[in-house]
């Protein structure tokens, strides 16, 4: 059981594609967002990086 999943706040996003680019089997652009959604929650490095990267915190790490 992981007890962390990756997230993002479509609230707080401006969009800046940041975590697609470091994440992108994470964080991806689906047809009918704004936003990027979490296309895979898993705590990667990769989804680390990006949570680390958003400049808003959008994108981040939670308690699952
Ligand atoms: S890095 Fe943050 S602000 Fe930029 S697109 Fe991703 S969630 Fe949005």
């Amino acid at each position: 059981m992981e007890e962390k999943k990756l997230v993002i706040d479509p609230n707080k996003c401006i969009m800046c594609g940041a975590c697609t680019a470091i994440a992108p089997n994470n964080c991806a652009w689906v047809d009918g967002t704004d936003t990027p959604v979490v296309i895979n929650d898993k705590v990667t490095e990769e989804a680390t990086n990006a949570a680390s990267s958003c400049p808003t915190g959008a994108c981040h790490i939670e308690e699952k």
